[in-house]
């Protein structure tokens, strides 16, 4: 189960990295030309721009979580120390707090 889960984690990481990986293509080769007609230059590297961090932040989140499992404390709450209900982390793998101890 817990293998399982971080080849999972690392199969996304790969994926995202990947993602980040060709945002910087977009950028080192300038826009293609349907690009630069739709919008801005500007307005295009904002949004590239923030899928990107938004990509790292989730590979940042998983790479913790891949953390967690190695350390054996991976889906228990890191502020009352009960089990993070499967289905809470099945939306987001990242969790380190159970529903009644989340913001
Ligand atoms: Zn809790």
């Amino acid at each position: 189960m817990r293998e399982q889960l971080k080849a999972e984690f690392t199969k996304r990481i790969v994926a995202l990295q990947a993602r980040v990986d060709s945002i910087h293509d977009d950028f080192a080769e300038g826009r293609a030309a349907d690009w630069s007609e739709q919008a801005g230059e500007r307005e295009n590297d904002e949004v590239l721009n923030a899928l990107e961090v938004e990509a790292k932040i989730e590979i940042q989140q998983l790479s913790n979580a891949i953390t967690r499992i190695e350390a054996g404390t991976y889906g228990i709450c890191s502020a009352c120390g009960d089990d993070i209900a499967v289905a809470r982390l099945e939306v987001q793998p990242s969790a380190t707090k159970c529903i009644n101890c989340a913001d």
